[in-house]
């Protein structure tokens, strides 16, 4: 079972509330996308889920498999299956990029005693289909990469680290055409019943490689309104102001 049920969640940062009670379920073999214009909270929430320190809940709860992640770490929230794929993926100086995304698998499948070249020949893989160069491999992580190879790298640390629920935040941003389209292969191969997506993102063309089952708006710290693919056809075509009228 994979399930990832919000509840009423309120949180604040630098003693600013910026969700105000978002409610959301995402289970495995769904697809969600979350869309909301700028400073809506979007990320804040991505920071939320995954326990970024600088972000405190304030009320409500967040759930995977029944488990509540809000007194967990962001090692326990990766362990017991959540991912973020960062907006702004940071860089990393005098950790190498290999060992950084094994230890990570390490720590997050200990059961899993995969043979250390076998694990290197898959992130190899996965580094072609992505179109990443393998001596990234001995390369610090992001340093030095473009906003793209960031990108790129988020989903290739996604793929190695196969969690249950993944929050994609803005992974479209900062790709050309053909990155998005290596990217989105590689998630769609990713995708199974027990993966649930929740993509955050702003344009309708990751959503017509990816295409979500459930499109919801946040404005102003709160889901607005729900609906499916249409809906994020609509705001390609009109914004966000109808919404609010
Ligand atoms: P979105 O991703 O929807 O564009 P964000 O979640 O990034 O929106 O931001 C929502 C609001 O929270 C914005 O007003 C932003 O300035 C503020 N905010 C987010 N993160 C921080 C932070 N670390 N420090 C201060 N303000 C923040
Ligand atoms: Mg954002």
């Amino acid at each position: 079972m994979s399930e990832l049920v919000i509840k009423d969640l309120s949180a604040k940062v630098e003693g600013k509330q910026i969700l105000n009670g978002v409610n959301l379920t995402v289970k495995g073999g769904e697809i969600h996308a979350l869309m909301g214009p700028n400073g809506a909270g979007k990320s804040t929430l991505g920071n939320v889920l995954i326990g970024h320190p600088s972000y405190e809940i304030t009320g409500g709860s967040v759930k995977l498999d029944g488990k509540e992640l809000a007194d967990k770490t962001p090692e326990e929230r990766a362990k017991a299956g959540l991912f973020l794929a960062f907006q702004s993926p940071i860089s990393v100086a005098g950790v190498k990029l290999g060992t950084f995304i094994r230890t990570a698998y390490k720590n997050v499948h200990p059961e899993d005693k995969i043979k250390i070249t076998e694990f290197y020949n898959t992130m190899k893989e996965h580094m072609k289909n992505l179109g990443l160069d393998e001596s990234f491999i001995q390369r610090a992580v992001n340093d030095g990469f473009s906003g793209g190879e960031r990108k790129r790298v988020e989903i290739l640390q996604m793929v190695m680290l196969k969690p249950r629920i993944v929050v994609l935040d803005e992974i479209d941003s900062g790709l050309d055409v053909d990155a998005l389209k290596l990217v989105a292969a590689e998630i769609k191969k990713y995708y199974n019943q027990d993966v649930g997506f929740l993509i955050i993102t702003h344009y309708q063309r990751i959503l017509k490689d990816i295409e979500p089952e459930f499109v919801h708006i946040l404005m102003s710290g709160k889901i607005i309104k729900d609906g499916d693919k249409a809906l994020s056809l609509r705001i390609e075509e009109d914004g966000y102001d109808w919404i609010k009228a």
